[in-house]
């Protein structure tokens, strides 16, 4: 039974309250049902039952007549502080996240210019949505709605923390990108069905119940049962399609492939409520209908998040039958019906993986293969399996495991120093334009909640030794070390690679790319001499560009000088991680990964010091290998041909693998 809790709410020990919810939303809704306009009016645009949505926080005028002046709404950053023309925002580092020329001989501006479209545009060709593939998906377009909602997301939580949006009308920014989404026609799987949905693989997972909205999984924003109707021999029926089960209460007999569901109402657990049979009627009526008719049942399992207290994440575990239902008498006297599911056999374990993964943890039975329980010898806050299932390879060749860059004596770069003055407070806060630091970021504050990456940049400007906050500010992502447990294991043709066993969200950081640094000469050097380049990563390849930060337009946000995701870089940085390097360097190519680089800078002795810091491209579920886009040398791009000409053959078997790469 799905209790209905938000992502954010955090419920009093012993008060969850399962039943809350469900009993209020009608089955029928097919789309979560969000704040009504009060004035009842509906565009003809939406789905009945679906309001308008209202980016600013409040309903104004949605008629589309014209007659009467519509009211100017708040402008989404009207609350970012004023920034004067006299303030020099480049502090002359050179190290500005603008592009242009020209803007280094102006000044930075950090004021947005924002316009306002009507809410009621259909945005989905904006990131690449047909109606068609709004109807049914694939896996491209299920990656695609999720990239850009959790990009809203992201950064209405930006916003949020800077104090820009007023914060009493957006606390759950996950419903309110899900709702932009859904209003806007970012969405696909829009027609409910029985069995699998394209585009969404068994362990897939997800952070927040609105994805699995906006994706068609489970169309129920808060309800544990969703469910379709059919026209049947006895009239108009319902027959339930998919659940979530929140694993806590329904795992009495739980083996991984079998769930004991309870069926909703009736107000068990709830102390000072009577306590009544639950009713065949709703979702329980639909689960009744699919014992008798055994359709395949989606089932999510929602699994506490360890990360943040009160949050779940939602693990996709598949396709499940009703093999068995009957009642049962609760604790107080009611009656509970119960719904036994099975896992339809032959399919990838996905719930599984994550019972195996905590017994690894808790050290019964050991992870099998494990050669080393610790890779990094202690240099990690969290120890770094070496593990090898598939041959007798006891382990990689040697090197000294560090956690960040060793530059050479002689290397200096001689930047001027550019630390945050920000001492007496705790940390650097959002929305704090007195912040060096922050100012140089443009004015956002680079991390959200969970220290995730709220847009890539051309560089992030991190705080670091020598600013004056402490050290447990949170512009300090890139260097606390491993927030998720890793594992270097052997893979089956592309040598040693790297996995983590905790669920990785999009946007957080996983590591950086340590080693020492070196230059082009030295670089050469090593392959004249017959050295391997493979533990080199080189930031003056050619890399991909690609799009991970959310559409202004989807925000009625245009900005003047769109933020770029290119990269741009002070000098250029060479890294050997050969002799030198922490689990970066077990990180494979791929053509399709779900890893990127982003180039972050610092203070260090009073200069600045560039590094490759690594985050989640999307959500990567426990075990998934990560991989990043290696990028081409820039010799393979001028050899005349304009296919590009790696020198190793790809073998990331992803659906646009380019073949190759260096
Ligand atoms: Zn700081
Ligand atoms: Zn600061
Ligand atoms: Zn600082």
């Amino acid at each position: 039974m799905e209790e209905g809790l938000g992502q954010h709410s955090v419920p009093p020990p012993g008060s969850i309250d399962k039943y809350k919810i469900l009993d209020i939303k009608p089955i029928r809704s097919l789309i979560p049902v969000f704040s009504k306009n009060p004035q009842g009016q509906s565009s003809g645009q939406y789905p009945s039952g679906f309001s308008p949505f209202f980016p600013f926080g409040g309903p104004h005028d949605t008629s589309t007549t014209g007659a009467k002046p519509r009211a100017m709404p708040t402008p989404l950053q009207a609350f970012r502080s004023p920034f004067g023309e006299d303030e020099d925002l480049n502090d002359n580092d050179g190290f500005s996240n603008k592009r242009s020329a020209a803007s280094h001989s102006t000044r930075v501006k950090l004021k947005k210019h924002k316009v306002y479209n009507d809410v009621h545009v259909d945005l989905s060709g904006l990131v690449g949505i047909s109606p068609g593939q709004r109807d049914n998906g694939n896996r491209e377009v299920v990656n695609t709605v999720l990239l850009s909602f959790d990009a809203l997301r992201r950064r209405l939580s930006q916003l949020v923390d800077a104090k820009e949006l007023n914060t009493g009308l957006i606390k759950r920014t996950d419903l309110k990108a899900g709702n932009i989404c859904m209003t806007k026609g970012i969405r696909t799987n829009t027609a409910k069905r029985v069995g699998s949905v394209p585009g969404v693989e068994i362990g897939d997972i997800f952070f927040f119940r609105m994805e699995m909205c906006v994706i068609g999984l489970h169309a129920q924003s808060m309800g544990g049962i969703d469910a379709l109707h059919i026209q049947g021999d006895r009239g108009e029926e319902t027959l339930a399609v998919s659940i979530v089960s929140s694993g806590e209460y329904d795992d009495e007999a739980d083996d991984g492939d079998v769930i004991i569901y309870t069926g909703q109402g009736g107000n068990f657990n709830k102390k000072d409520k009577h306590v009544s049979d639950q009713k065949l009627h709703k979702g329980n009526l639909a689960l009744d209908r699919s014992s008798r008719t055994h359709n395949e049942i989606r089932v999510i399992r929602g699994i506490k998040d360890a990360v943040s207290p009160g949050a779940k994440i939602y693990v996709y575990d598949g396709l499940y039958k009703i093999q068995d239902s009957w009642v049962e008498k609760a604790k107080g006297g009611g009656g509970l019906f119960k719904y036994k599911l099975i896992r339809v056999p032959g399919q990838p374990s996905a719930f599984a993986v994550w019972k195996s993964v905590q017994k690894w943890k808790a050290g019964f039975p050991a992870r099998t293969g494990l050669i080393l329980a610790d890779l990094s010898s202690g240099a990690e806050s969290l120890p770094v399996s070496l593990v090898n299932e598939v041959d007798n390879v006891k382990s990689p060749a040697f090197f000294t495991y560090f956690h960040s860059l060793r530059h050479p004596k002689s290397f200096s770069l001689m930047q001027p120093s550019h630390s945050c003055s920000c001492s007496g407070k705790k940390a650097c806060v959002p929305g704090d334009l007195d912040c060096s630091c922050i100012r140089r970021n443009e004015g956002d504050f680079p991390y959200i909640i969970n220290g995730v990456l709220a847009n890539r940049k051309p560089l992030v400007h991190e705080c670091g030794p020598t600013c004056q906050c402490f050290p447990n500010c949170k512009n300090r992502v890139s260097q606390t070390g491993l927030k998720h447990q890793m594992e270097v294991f052997k893979t089956k043709d592309k040598g040693w690679g790297l996995r983590s066993w905790d669920p990785i969200r999009a946007g957080a950081f996983i590591c950086e790319y340590a080693g020492e640094v070196i230059d082009k000469a030295r670089l050469s050097q090593l392959v004249q001499e017959g050295d391997t380049d493979e533990y080199v990563f080189d930031t003056t390849r050619i890399y991909e560009s690609f799009k991970w930060n959310y559409e202004p337009k989807l925000l009625e946000e245009a900005i003047t000088n769109e933020s770029s995701e290119d990269y741009a870089l002070p000098h250029p940085l060479i890294i050997n991680a050969k002799n030198v390097g922490n689990v970066a360097r077990f990180m494979n190519h791929s053509c399709s990964p779900n890893v990127f680089w982003q180039p972050v800078l610092y203070e260090e002795n009073n200069q600045s010091f560039l590094h490759v810091a690594f985050f989640a491209l999307r959500h990567i579920p426990p075990m998934h290998e990560l991989t990043y886009d290696y990028g081409s040398d820039r010799s393979d791009h001028t050899e005349g041909s304009s296919a590009r000409k790696g020198r190793k053959k790809c073998l990331c078997e992803s659906s646009n693998c380019r073949g190759s790469f260096t």
